[in-house]
C-alpha cells in the first residue's frame, strides 16, 4: 500500500493510504494510525491536485467538454488548480 501526501484530519498522522473512491470520483483515504478514531475520510484537500492521475483526469474532462467549474467540483479541487494544470499541460505539449 502506498503512503500518500495527505494528513489525517483527526489525528494529523501522515500514515494515510488511498481507500477507493466514492461514486462521484472523490478519493477516500484510510488512516493507518491504530489509535485514530476516525480512520476513513474523504480526500478533499489541496494536495490532491498535485497527483498525476488527478491532473490527467482534469485534462481528460477538459477534452470531453467539461467546464472548469464542473471539473473542479467533480475532482474536489479548486477551479484555479484546474486552470493552472491545463495551462501547464498545453504549454508542454505544443512546440
Ligand atoms: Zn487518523
Amino acid at each position: 500500500m502506498a503512503v500518500v501526501e495527505v494528513q489525517c484530519p483527526a489525528c494529523r498522522s501522515r500514515e494515510v493510504v488511498r481507500y477507493g473512491r466514492q461514486a462521484n470520483g472523490e478519493q477516500r483515504y484510510r488512516c493507518n494510525n491504530v489509535a485514530c478514531e476516525r480512520s476513513i475520510f474523504l480526500g478533499r484537500y489541496r494536495k490532491i491536485g498535485r497527483l498525476p492521475e488527478v491532473k490527467q483526469q482534469m485534462v481528460d474532462m477538459a477534452l470531453n467538454g467539461s467546464g472548469i467549474r464542473d471539473t473542479a467540483r467533480v475532482l474536489g479541487v479548486s477551479p484555479m488548480t484546474v486552470i493552472s494544470t491545463l495551462k501547464k499541460k498545453r504549454s508542454r505539449s505544443t512546440k
